[in-house]
């Protein structure tokens, strides 16, 4: 993961883009306060005892953004610079996503502060353990359903899945997505944010007039969504990966290299830096490499009104949750540049979440073909819905995906009514 970007508050960012479309919309000032509040908060403090037989006391959170369309969905991610704002956020993007994709869930994300780099296997299991146990009361398959995001895994869901299931006296599969498929995970789900954002690069590249077969990728964030990513642009669509990069560092070849060597060298040394026959690039770099496509796929903050105008790329896929502020956002408009925005292009993720969640309450799970089928249907109608209303309003595609999002969950609350 690359911590290169800016200091924005996230969750400031997140409210600003809802006020671009309320306006847009003309939504009333209640609709306007729900949407920019989340539901539900919870921080816990928690000890956990370390391997040299002290404890240490962290902190975690869980936010609950939304629920108006269905149980609360979105994943928890383990990283030193957590925060309840960044996690308010990321809460408030998923809530957005799942109503791109048109999935039955609001928005939620979970987050504790650890560097789980400099954790064992062991402290993490009893990290999660006891984390799941603290946010048990608010969590299950019918309430709000955790997932793997930045630094955890299926592991960590396995524990988590145990944890409930003891706390209940029963197995419950359905509590957590992104599970091994030995334990009800789904075929398919482990690639599906990068897949996903695969998909949506193909559709835009042809609206947009990029090439994508012997186009130029960078990717930024070598991680889970990234490597797949690269992996299947340079597979199934021909693409030239030529920079990659971690919180190490990056790495450059003008004639491409294979994804899956990267994948393959970073796995055993920790790290994409030092790859053979590539140059040593930095994450700053990278963002301003000229290649046709550039996926962020790291963490928020990474194209910002400083770089924005350096940038090169025809086409940005975000992989990652919040890579590109409004300023940026604005720039790469005017610079015509086609920005995939998060909530669309890494929507894959969630959406075999639910596919999973959908075989786990029935008992019944789907060959892998039938996933990726799937998965490729929700991803094409949703980009197409997407690029609809950037043509119509004349916007870009994050304010689109913005307006189709917030229509269809004002549309749930106002159908609800205000309680009592
Ligand atoms: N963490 C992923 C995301 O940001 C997946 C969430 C989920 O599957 O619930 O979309």
């Amino acid at each position: 993961m690359v911590n290169s970007g800016s200091t924005a508050n996230p969750f400031e960012t997140a409210k600003r883009q809802v006020d671009i479309v309320a306006d847009l919309l003309s939504l009333d000032s209640g609709m306007r306060e729900v949407l920019k509040h989340p539901k539900r908060e919870l921080t816990v403090n928690f000890p956990v005892r370390m391997d040299d037989g002290g404890y240490h006391v962290y902190t975690g959170y869980r936010v609950q953004y939304n629920m108006a369309r269905g149980p609360c969905k979105g994943g928890i991610r383990y990283h030193p610079q957590v925060s309840l704002d960044e996690v308010r956020a990321l809460a408030a993007w998923m809530t957005w996503k799942c109503a791109v994709v048109n999935i039955p869930y609001g928005g939620a994300k979970g987050g504790v502060i650890c560097d789980p780099k400099h954790m064992s296997k062991g402290e993490l299991e009893r990290l999660t353990r006891r984390f799941a146990t603290e946010i048990s009361g608010i969590i299950g398959p019918e309430r709000d359903i955790p997932a793997p995001d930045v630094y955890t895994d299926g592991q960590t869901m396995a524990w988590i899945m145990d944890t409930y299931s003891m706390l209940k006296g029963y197995s419950v599969p359905g509590v957590v997505t992104g599970k091994p498929i030995a334990l009800g995970g789904s075929e398919g789900r482990g690639e599906a944010t990068g897949r996903g954002c695969a998909y949506t690069i193909r559709e835009a590249a042809t609206h947009a007039g990029v090439r994508v077969k012997n186009g130029t990728v960078a990717v930024q964030g070598y991680g889970n969504a990234g490597s797949v990513c690269a992996n299947i642009l340079n597979d199934e669509q021909g693409a030239k990966i030529v920079a990659a990069s971690d919180s190490k560092g990056g790495i450059y070849k003008a004639d491409g290299f294979n994804p899956h060597a990267l994948e393959e060298y970073k796995a055993k040394n920790g790290s994409v830096v030092g790859f053979p026959g590539a140059k040593a690039i930095s994450n700053e770099e990278l963002l301003e490499l000229k290649v046709d496509i550039l996926v962020p796929a790291a963490l928020e903050n990474q194209l910002t009104a400083k770089n924005a105008d350096k940038v090169q790329a025809k086409l940005i896929g975000e992989a990652a949750n919040g890579p590109t502020l409004p300023e940026a956002d604005t720039i790469f408009f005017q610079k015509k540049i086609t920005v995939l925005p998060d909530i669309l292009a890494n929507a894959g993720g969630v959406t075999v979440s639910y596919f999973e969640w959908a075989q786990d309450i029935q008992g019944y799970f789907w060959p892998l073909a039938e996933v990726n089928q799937r998965l490729e249907r929700v991803m094409v109608q949703s980009y197409n819905d997407v690029h609809k209303i950037a043509v119509e309003r004349k916007v870009h595609n994050r304010t689109a995906a913005y307006v189709l999002a917030i229509q269809r969950v004002a549309e749930a609350i106002r159908l609800r009514g205000i309680y009592p």
